[in-house]
């Protein structure tokens, strides 16, 4: 995605997204922002990991030449954002860290128009660039792919650090952060990985980060591989909850209780979903309706 150019490191896809779409918010997944908004969502070729499931590999796993893409200036997307009724723009499908310099004006130019900018991205970003991010997005989720570094290096072609290492600067930065491991049988399901993961974002993120563990289905180059069986999930819901976290959420399973959001003070439910759209709302200025007890979250 990049070149060097008479001794200058020029980006080959700046400014020139592939996909553009309005998303629910709650498909990125978010299920504490701004819910039931949408997020007029972009993406850019090029990813700085290759994960043997990649569901957008035909973007992420090719050369910029290889797609099609358009230019759009970052305040051309804030405009469409706004006609579109849209309160975010949300960098994702790819990996927004190899278009940084993209995310950055895109988000500067979201929070000067008065939306807000979002990332969902892999987390396996430097510390300074990722600080640079922070001053002007609005929320970041993370793709925290295992808690092995060998499944990153095998499955992904990356490291486990550098993540835990972001996920570390987001929260110490007050930036608002959700989490989403994909579950994959055999490969980042075992009970010993799950609670260990679940104790690192109690204790070094804090038990309020909510962990959205997803289904995975066959793609790319684990076809081989079956579909999470739900009873997976739910087993892997009660173990992160037993080790103390507060908001665990199952995703890819419409219909599933761990749709939800649970309040941690009276174990009430106070968002009711069915896969991304919200059907009740128990949630009063960002509190639990029953308990009065906060929510965390960007309600507004
Ligand atoms: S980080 Fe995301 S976009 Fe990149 S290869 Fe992995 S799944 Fe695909």
């Amino acid at each position: 995605m990049r070149e060097n150019r008479g001794g200058k490191y020029h980006s080959l896809v700046y400014a020139r997204p592939c996909s553009v779409h309005v998303d629910p918010i709650e498909k990125k997944p978010f299920y504490h922002v701004l819910l039931g908004k949408t997020a007029l969502s972009l993406g850019l070729p090029g990813c700085n990991l290759q994960c043997k499931f990649c569901q957008n590999w035909e973007i992420s796993q090719v050369r910029p030449e290889q797609v099609r893409t358009f230019a759009a200036t970052a305040e051309s997307i804030v405009a469409l954002a706004k006609e579109q009724g849209s309160p975010t723009v949300a960098c994702t499908y790819s990996e927004p860290t190899v278009w940084a310099e993209y995310v950055f004006d895109l988000a500067a130019a979201a929070r000067k128009a008065g939306l807000r900018a979002l990332m969902v991205s892999n987390g396996f970003i430097q510390p300074e660039p990722m600080a640079d991010l922070i001053g002007v997005l609005g929320a970041v989720k993370v793709d925290l792919k295992a808690f092995s570094e060998t499944f990153y290096r095998d499955t992904c072609r990356g490291k486990l650090a550098p993540v835990l290492d972001t996920l570390r600067l987001l929260r110490k930065k007050n930036m608002w952060t959700e989490i989403v491991v994909l579950v994959i049988p055999g490969l980042n399901d075992h009970e010993a990985e799950i609670r260990a993961l679940a104790r690192f974002v109690k204790t070094d993120l804090g038990p309020d980060v909510p962990v959205h563990f997803t289904r995975f289905y066959p793609s790319y180059r684990l076809q081989n591989v079956p579909a999470t069986p739900v009873k997976t999930l739910t087993r892997i819901r009660d173990i992160a909850r037993g080790e103390g976290l507060d908001f665990v959420y199952v995703g890819n399973v419409p219909g599933h209780p761990g749709n939800n959001t649970v309040c941690p003070g009276c174990g009430k439910v106070v968002i009711r979903r069915v896969d991304m759209a919200v059907v009740k709302l128990d949630l009063k200025a960002g509190a639990c309706a029953h308990c009065g007890r906060a929510i965390p979250g960007i309600w507004s």
